[in-house]
């Protein structure tokens, strides 16, 4: 079996890393990035761009551009391109495959095998939705993994010793906090706590705002609905909060961002820090509850803490930072880099289905996760009765007896919930069954127990058996929002079919551009030797040169074909051969 990589599939950035001699290698991307934009963009041509590439485009493509589509995952939710509809599920794919694909290009050879990390926060249909995702993409999902566990694990490489952590993580648009425990051969989540939707992308919004009101005010021009303008300042903006984490001012510079009736408009706008820290200082101030809840949770004080760990690019944020130090009474350590060690983790845990050995002590550490919302069942007058309490340790089963509330039932609707609240309107809904069969007899007589059993990746799967007649019903929690196998399937489908698709457009481009790359230089040589040459060589030489050059133009580099490629390379091969008659010997490169 190959490698397994892991992979945090972040909201902002995605990264990837792989064990090598034992230690956790980042993946860098095609474009040289050691973290990967999660951002899908989808060209006139049809073509699908993932990472940096669909980053770059993306003021100009706005309306195809799909951003953070992490924070929609497990929800019933599409985004509507070219008339088409992608589930998250697909969309994540998308960046899932870009980052198989500059895997196999770095390893150099085939990648199947993957860890995924989640939020701690997630529920059951938005990890059921990432491991969808993966499936679609090509892999083989062996594990999700909490964010802040994997961060852990990377760190508990490089420690080992017993010591109970709390993992601050503040990435582009999720907020976690965990308690964790680090033992000698043990890692535990105590407790966890968040916001799904919280985080950098929040920060960058809030300058956003600021920019677009103060852009009013001094040029009395209204960008908000000028989506090539908006998405300029987007990029200015997060371009600017990362250089106030070590500035304390910045400026904007934005040339003809607006075009209005007095002629074109430019940004020129300067930022201190201070005012950062004025318009995003709720957001900061949200983090504090969480973290005082996990807290709380795992029954320990701040000063029982051993380390505070920050994870997630948006930790770099001085405010953050001022905020973690004075809750905790505690320096926070950052000695990995937080952007890279959640996917270092994810490959750590990894490379125990590969079998590989990890450097140090650390090898044989058993990972224990808990479950982030309790799960309960409807009972009578919408009661949420709960089975497993949250920050329970999985994997775990746990049972309970109920039975009927009216004489000579013979089934009962089973339905589950996920969440904290006493009612069940006030929960998620994760999926419903019927017993049916149940022996006819009064209320209270019948006995029925209901079990739950959540595996190592926190899916959860419930039945229900009659003890009476031994009847039995189960199901596998499959939310409403998480795609049908058979639109699971068709995806995958699809997915390797773009793959293929975008090779060949690629592969075709290249051929362009070498040719366009070839027949320049024959020009060149015919130029140079022009009357030296036999005058019916010169004609043929000519005649191919002006053949070539007439598959390129009808070729657009954005919409060729693979048919035109192999004129292209026909016609180049024909000047190629006629250019050797001629003693031009310039080899084609194709
Ligand atoms: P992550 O999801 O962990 O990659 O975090 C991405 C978020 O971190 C994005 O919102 C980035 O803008 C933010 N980020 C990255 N570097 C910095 C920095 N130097 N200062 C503030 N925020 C940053």
């Amino acid at each position: 079996m190959g490698k397994v990589i892991g992979i945090d599939l972040g909201t902002t950035n995605s990264c990837a890393a792989v064990l090598e001699a034992g230690t956790p290698v980042i993946i860098a991307s095609a474009e040289g990035g050691r973290t990967t934009p999660s951002v899908v963009a989808f060209t006139d041509n049809g073509e699908r761009l993932a990472g940096d590439l669909a980053k770059r485009q993306a003021a100009v493509n706005a309306d195809r551009t799909v951003y953070s589509i992490k924070r929609q995952m497990g929800n019933d939710y599409h985004v509507n391109i070219n008339g088409r509809k992608y589930s998250p599920q697909e969309i994540s794919a998308i960046i899932l495959q870009k980052l198989k694909k500059d895997a196999e290009a770095y390893l150099g050879e085939s990648v199947t095998d993957a860890v995924i990390t989640v939020p701690a926060y997630f529920n059951d249909a938005q990890r059921q939705a990432t491991r969808d995702a993966g499936r679609i993409a090509g892999l083989n999902v062996r594990r999700i993994i909490n964010e802040p566990t994997s961060a852990a694990l990377a760190y508990g490489l490089d420690h080992g010793e017993n010591q109970k952590i709390l993992v601050y993580d503040l990435g582009g648009g999720t907020f976690d906090v965990s308690v964790i425990e680090i033992g000698d051969k043990l890692i535990e989540v105590l407790a966890t706590s968040g916001d799904n939707h919280l985080g950098g992308d929040d920060f960058d919004e809030r300058i956003v705002q600021y920019l677009v009101k103060e852009f009013k005010k001094t040029e009395k021009a209204r960008i908000e609905k000028d989506s090539v303008a908006m998405e300029r300042v987007r990029e200015a903006a997060e371009k600017a909060k990362k250089e106030l984490s070590q500035l304390t001012e910045t400026n904007i510079n934005l040339p003809f961002l607006w075009n209005g009736k007095g002629g074109p408009k430019h940004m020129d706008i300067n930022i201190t820090r201070a005012v950062f820290e004025s318009i995003t200082s709720d957001l900061v101030k949200r983090t504090e509850q969480p973290v005082l809840d996990a807290l709380g949770q795992a029954g320990i004080s701040a000063s029982a803490l051993d380390k505070v760990i920050l994870v997630g690019g948006s930790t770099r944020i001085p405010a953050v930072q001022a905020m973690v130090r004075n809750i905790t009474g505690k320096e926070p350590c950052h000695n990995l880099n937080p952007d890279e060690c959640v996917a270092a983790g994810a490959c750590i845990q990894g490379s125990k289905f590969s079998n590989e050995i990890m450097a140090g002590a650390a090898g044989d550490i058993i990972l224990m996760d808990v479950t982030p919302l309790s799960l309960s069942i409807e009972t009578i007058g919408g009661v949420a009765t709960k089975l497993i309490g949250r920050n329970t340790p999985i994997p775990t089963r746990q049972s309970q007896i109920f039975t009927t509330a009216g004489n000579f039932q013979t089934s009962v609707d089973i339905k589950v919930f996920q969440g904290e609240r006493k009612f069940t309107r006030d929960n998620k809904l994760l999926g419903n069954f019927r017993l049916t069969g149940i022996k006819r007899a009064l209320a209270g007589v019948p006995q029925i127990e209901v079990s739950f059993d959540i595996d190592a990746n926190g899916i959860v799967n419930v039945s229900a058996k009659d003890l009476g007649t031994g009847k039995q019903q189960q199901i596998t929690i499959t939310s409403s929002s998480n795609l049908t196998e058979e639109e699971i399937a068709r995806a995958e489908m699809e997915a390797k079919m773009y793959e293929s698709e975008d090779a060949a457009r690629r592969e075709a481009i290249d051929i362009r551009n070498n040719a366009e790359a070839y027949l320049y230089k024959i020009e060149q040589a015919y130029h140079d030797m022009g009357k030296k040459l036999d005058r019916s060589v010169r004609s043929a030489l000519k005649a191919d040169i002006s053949e070539l050059k007439k598959r390129i133009v009808k070729a657009k580099p954005e919409k060729i074909t693979p048919v035109q490629a192999g004129e292209i390379r026909q016609a180049c091969d024909k000047l190629e051969q006629t250019a050797g008659m001629a003693g031009i010997n310039i080899p084609g490169g194709l």
